[in-house]
């Protein structure tokens, strides 16, 4: 079933054990074009038996391959890689479809996706383990790396290609069978991953799809067959996931929310700044888990950085997304979502800090779920626009006296994703890098968003779990090690008087 040929509302087929399925789930959710607000698409919200049907279909198909060489699963992942390509813009106007990224932001989220792929095909020597003959006499020692078994995904709505990527690409080429949820606001993007990898030739049950809400969640995260969890979304439910999922005896690696900060240094070059904020801001309607949400101006850049930002925001392209190339900012998610968002400009007038540009005031088409930029200024520490995550395109201006004071602001952050300091000073950066709260560093980045190779390390409450998704620590996450010590005697009888036994080294 494709689910990019369709005009007409399709219902999202589920994956499993190779084949895609309709669901005979009861409940259905909505799948929205945000761009012009129509339903494309009915999503089945499935229940505790869809779930055991998915992870015993992983269960059973992974002995045979975890027993398949290693470099035969990274070859799955070469024979994937190339159909991405293929379909490189198909993909990335289905992400535009059902999560209204602009073309660019939906190819960009693509190529990171693949670098992932990418990172996966070469696994094979991450798998590699470690030797150190005669630990004691005669006695050898060595590590080697197994898979876990099955490894379930659940991923927010944010990123619907690259967060899955994150994710089974790891997981499968380690050895392990793979579980997605997928986020059931956009469902659409994973399935057609889904339809590349069986093209690729992976092995029916060894990647599984079950859309769904927190039945899904909940049954996955006490299944008994299920042994990690990856999980990806909102802090409050990436706290529940590791609790309930390290109570069933689960590995877990859950990544929260955040509330990143950008710090500004009077000696920064303001244009660098103003354009670096603004796509840190408003890049993907500020839906991004490493979007700058809190600017701290330190002195007095603080007026001259509100103007600049105004002034890029006010001329910005808005609008819908799907099928046009020209526009800078897109749709949020849902209108729910949108509402929310602008719900904070509410709250900001009413906790007095000043609206300095108005994103529900730009002239906008009413059907999709647009809203324009915004800037609030005079934001003081203790508002909920400084405290709380948006997610949205919503910059909030809290201004500082001196880096101690922005850096005492990033101490009080019960989140710490990212954080980037603007400035040409080497001492204030080094200053930031070393003591900043948050596990990752921009220096005159806007969003220091590590690639494939590198671990994705958020702090405090933007992760929980111990191995982070991304880079080695992936690896680590989805494999188990084994230590085997050797130790062999001569034996008599080879001792004796066949000279073929006589130690070269002379060892015993
Ligand atoms: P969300 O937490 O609402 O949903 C994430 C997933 O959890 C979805 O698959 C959803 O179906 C499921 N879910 C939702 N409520 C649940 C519940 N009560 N119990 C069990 N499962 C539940 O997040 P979202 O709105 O889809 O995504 C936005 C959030 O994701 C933001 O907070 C953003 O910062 C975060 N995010 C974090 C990172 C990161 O790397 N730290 C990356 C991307 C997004």
């Amino acid at each position: 079933m494709s689910v990019t040929a369709s005009t007409q509302p399709v219902d999202v087929p589920l994956l499993i054990g190779g084949r895609f399925e309709t669901s005979a789930a009861d409940r259905h959710g909505d799948v929205f074009n945000p761009s012009t607000g129509q339903v494309q698409a009915r999503v089945p919200l499935c229940g505790e038996a869809d779930v055991d049907r998915a992870v015993r279909a992983a269960a059973d198909a992974q002995p045979a391959w975890g027993e398949t060489p290693a470099v035969e699963r990274a070859r799955v992942m070469f024979r994937f890689r190339e159909r991405l390509h293929a379909r490189f813009e198909e993909l990335a106007a289905l992400v535009t479809r059902e999560h209204g990224k602009t073309a660019a932001e939906a190819r960009a989220e693509m190529q990171r996706g693949i670098e992932m792929v990418e990172f996966a095909a070469g696994i094979p020597s991450l798998l590699m383990g470690q030797a150190l003959e005669n630990i004691a006499s005669s006695v050898d020692c060595e590590t080697s790396r197994h898979p876990v078994g099955v490894c379930a995904g659940i991923t927010p709505f944010n990123f619907p290609s690259m967060v899955p990527l994150w994710m089974f690409p790891v997981a499968i080429t380690c050895g392990n069978t793979f579980v997605l949820k997928p986020s059931e606001k956009v469902p659409l993007s994973a399935v057609m991953l889904g339809e590349l990898l069986v093209e690729a030739g992976l092995p029916d049950g060894v990647f599984n799809i079950v859309h769904g809400d927190k039945t899904v969640v909940d049954a996955l995260l006490t299944h008994p067959l299920v042994k990690a969890i990856s999980f990806v979304g909102s802090t409050a439910v990436a706290k529940h996931v590791y609790e309930t999922g390290t109570a069933n005896g689960k590995r877990v690696q859950a990544a929260g929310g955040a509330k990143n900060h950008l710090i500004i240094m009077p000696d920064a070059e303001l244009d660098q700044v103003v354009s670096a904020l603004q796509s840190s801001a408003f890049g993907c309607a500020g839906e991004r888990c490493m979007a700058g949400s809190l600017a701290v101006p330190v002195g007095r850049i603080a007026d001259d950085l509100v103007e600049g930002l105004c002034q890029a925001g006010k001329r910005m392209k808005v609008g819908p997304t799907d099928g046009q190339a020209d526009v800078q900012m897109g749709p949020l998610v849902t209108a729910a979502h949108r509402d929310r968002v602008s719900g904070y400009l509410e709250v900001a007038a009413s906790e007095g800090a000043e609206v300095a540009l108005d994103g529900r005031a730009f002239d906008l088409p009413s059907d999709g779920f647009l809203l324009g930029p915004s800037v609030v200024d005079r934001v003081q520490p203790e508002m909920r626009l400084a405290k709380e995550e948006i997610f949205g395109p919503v910059l909030s201006v809290v201004r500082v006296d001196d880096l101690d004071q922005a850096l005492e602001l990033g101490k009080q952050c019960p989140y710490g994703n990212g954080a980037s300091i603007f400035t040409r000073s080497g001492w204030a950066a080094r200053e930031f890098k070393r003591s900043f709260n948050a596990g990752m560093i921009g220096i005159n980045v806007g969003v220091p968003a590590p690639m494939a190779w590198f671990p994705f390390t958020g702090w405090n409450k933007s992760f929980f779990g111990d191995l982070h998704i991304q880079g080695v620590e992936g690896v680590q996450f989805y494999t188990q090690q084994k230590m085997t010590m050797t130790r062999w005697f001569r034996s008599s009888a080879d001792s004796a008087a066949d000279p073929i036994w006589k130690s070269q080294a002379g060892g015993s």
